[in-house]
């Protein structure tokens, strides 16, 4: 039956490239990364710019994006959303979130960041270009399906290869780990008390996953910032919130025993597998599987802010993430799906919480970050880049008075209302200028420096969060594209390169 509908679907999937070999270029664009790394914000900003890149209100204006060659060469003609092709997906709520950021009902006063990503979605979008000259020059189409998903559900894909009782093991060392222990104690001091053989509770399992799932909640609170923390539907359930499937926990088990159909250990093994054949291997075969190109958003900043212990977190989620991108070699995953991705970028977002010096340090950073992770894709085929961005800028640059020093490159922005660095608090409402703290030169500092903690002589971070920028309106009244940092370049690698 498996294999029937594994059959069936490839056919679809070889018919759908048919239909779009005819129709033009196609791209299915896969936007990822961890909550709240800028996936929503980054989808707003990409739609809102190629669809009114060449809209008549923005003639007289200065390209806002130069790198991105179509446009820059004057070939792109107009951008417009269609129906996306799977009706079983959500789409993406482009409508919603545009009105969010430019304010509700054309207020300004109003704007807010739109809401997170907590599921998949996906949006299509056609661009209509003018191909460069050679022997068939003309009109030509570029259909870009962009699929929005939590970064947390490609942690997962290790768990295919991991028995109950290796990824128990594993799970029960990451915790027992100086920063994770204190944050973990509640939920292993409840299993210790289990034992694994006795007869299965319900309540003892729904008690056990709810103590897990508060310890993964509480080493992703800002605070610690960790990043590797799978199951990845614990933190992100998409539509399984509150479902059975999600009702288990790692336990310490003896792997070479074998345990009454009806213990503890038996029904957490039984669910945890169930777990695999539902939830994570559908997403990867149905989804993951037919992207063609990928950009994995990430939230460095925040990590950077919690110290060395996440950025190491972030390092080891990072190699994870790789390694979706890696399978089809031959392994146990290579059975579940072949992975077809030619082109990966990984973008540090948030970057105008920098002063522009910043920029590249931010941008070396992500790179040392993924180094050993890029080492091993290496050979694969896909081409991997590295950028720091901010899809929406919402600050400004000044000089500002260094107190008798030199003066210090400062960021402008409206903070948050409740945003605070050390007791001055921020009400929403008022500009500010920060001195955000420049980034180490050497991106191996990150590992060894403080965060915002820091002490005398350390490094010391303060990443605030800003509101969205004003909007800046056309003459007709119509929002104009919102500011950015180098989200061109994130364009012309990511799709630039097959509209020429
Ligand atoms: P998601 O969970 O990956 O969908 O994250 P979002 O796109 O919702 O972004 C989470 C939060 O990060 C937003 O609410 C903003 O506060 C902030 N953010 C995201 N992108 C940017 C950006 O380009 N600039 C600034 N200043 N903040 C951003």
């Amino acid at each position: 039956m498996a294999l029937f509908s594994d059959l069936l679907f490839e056919a679809r999937a070889v018919a759908q490239s048919l239909v779009n070999l005819s129709a033009g270029t196609h791209i299915r664009l896969g936007v990822t990364g961890l909550s709240r790394a800028g996936k929503t914000v980054f989808i707003t900003a990409l739609i809102e710019h190629l669809t009114k890149a060449t809209s008549p209100s923005l003639r007289g204006r200065k390209n806002t994006l130069p790198v991105f060659r179509v446009h820059a060469e004057g070939r792109l003609i107009s951008g417009a959303l269609e129906p996306q092709p799977d009706d079983n997906v959500p789409r993406f709520a482009y409508e919603e979130h545009e009105e969010a950021l430019n304010g509700e009902g054309g207020k300004a006063e109003r704007r807010i960041w739109p809401q997170s990503t907590r599921r998949i979605s996906e949006v299509r979008l056609r661009l209509q270009y003018q191909q460069k000259g050679g022997m068939n020059p003309g009109r030509r189409a570029l259909t870009l399906d962009i699929v929005d998903y939590p970064g947390e559900w490609l942690l997962d894909l290790p768990l295919l290869e991991k028995s109950f009782a290796q990824w128990s093991q594993d799970s029960l060392a990451a915790a027992s780990g100086a920063a994770r222990a204190p944050l973990a104690a509640q939920w292993r001091g409840f299993c210790a008390q289990r034992d694994p053989s006795a007869k299965f509770s319900e309540d003892d399992a729904r008690r056990a996953a709810e103590l897990f799932t508060a310890y993964l909640r509480a080493c992703r609170g800002e605070e610690f910032s960790f990043s590797s923390l799978p199951p990845g539907r614990f933190l992100m359930p998409g539509d399984l919130a509150g479902s059975p499937a999600l009702t288990f926990s790692p336990l310490a088990i003896d792997p070479n025993r074998a345990y009454p159909p009806d213990s503890l250990a038996a029904m957490m093994e039984r669910r945890y597998e169930a777990y695999k054949s539902h939830v994570v291997k559908p997403f990867f075969r149905d989804h993951f599987s037919r992207l063609d190109r990928q950009i994995v958003l990430v939230d460095a900043l925040a990590a950077l802010n919690a110290g060395p212990a996440a950025m190491r977190d972030l390092e080891t989620a990072l190699g994870d993430v790789l390694t979706a991108f890696r399978a089809g070699r031959s392994n146990i995953i290579s059975t579940v799906f072949r992975p077809k991705i030619d082109r990966i970028l990984f973008a540090a977002t948030k970057a105008d919480h920098l002063h522009h010096t910043s920029h590249d340090r931010l941008e070396a950073i992500l790179r040392h970050l993924t180094a050993k992770a890029i080492e091993r894709v290496k050979g694969v085929g896909a081409e991997v880049d590295v950028i720091a961005l901010a899809a929406v800028r919402a600050t400004r640059e000044a000089k500002v008075n260094g107190h008798g020093g030199p003066a210090l490159e400062a960021v402008i922005g409206t903070p948050l209302d409740g945003e605070r660095i050390g007791d001055e608090v921020f009400d929403g409402k008022t500009e500010a200028a920060i001195f955000p703290g420049e980034l180490p030169q050497d991106p191996k500092a990150v590992f060894r420096d403080a965060g915002r903690n820091a002490a005398p002589g350390e490094v010391d971070y303060r990443f605030v969060r800003f509101r969205p920028p004003m909007p800046i309106r056309a003459a007709d009244g119509s929002a104009l594209p919102p500011p950015h940092i180098r989200l061109d370049r994130a364009f012309q690698f990511l799709f630039g390169d097959k509209m020429t």
